[in-house]
């Protein structure tokens, strides 16, 4: 990446604004602020993408679900059960390796089947 002529880049910074046009509708511009000066810089963009890295959003659960140290909910394996009784995780909140849709929705599945039965058989 470092070497490649078309990338470049930028250290210490956290997008501070994206800007850009109506007509065209366009993104053009992107103002960054250095983390460590607090100094704003503006580069010229036609497009911007925002990686959303992979830490589970499961913030919600901390303290009340076991997790594992990436913070990604534990599981039965073969079955979407918790460490809480009656409380099931699915998609990707407990996944991973996979973290595909069609893998979600399956645990989700899963998820439903086995409340089911927990309502229905305690
Ligand atoms: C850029 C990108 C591209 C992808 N491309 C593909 C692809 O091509 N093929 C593929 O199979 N998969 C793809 N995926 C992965 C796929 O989107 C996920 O695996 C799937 O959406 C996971 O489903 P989920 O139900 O577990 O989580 P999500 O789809 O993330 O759903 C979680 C839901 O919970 C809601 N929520 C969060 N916190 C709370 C709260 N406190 N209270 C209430 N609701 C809350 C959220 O708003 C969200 O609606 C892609 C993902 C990304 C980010």
């Amino acid at each position: 990446m470092f070497a490649h002529p078309k990338i470049e880049v930028i250290w210490n910074s956290a997008v501070d604004e994206i800007s850009g046009s109506a007509d065209p509708l366009a993104v053009t511009r992107v103002r960054l602020r250095d983390t460590v000066t607090q100094k704003m810089s503006q580069i010229s963009v036609d497009g911007v993408f925002v990686a959303i890295g992979h830490t589970p959003n499961t913030s919600l659960f901390e303290g009340k679900l076991a997790m594992d140290k990436e913070r990604y909910i534990l599981t039965t394996p073969g079955s979407t059960q918790t460490s809480v009784p009656g409380v099931f995780a699915a998609g990707d909140v407990q996944d991973k390796i996979f973290r595909q849709a069609v893998t979600a929705a399956g645990s989700g599945c899963m998820s439903a089947l086995e409340a089911e039965r927990h309502l229905a058989h305690g």
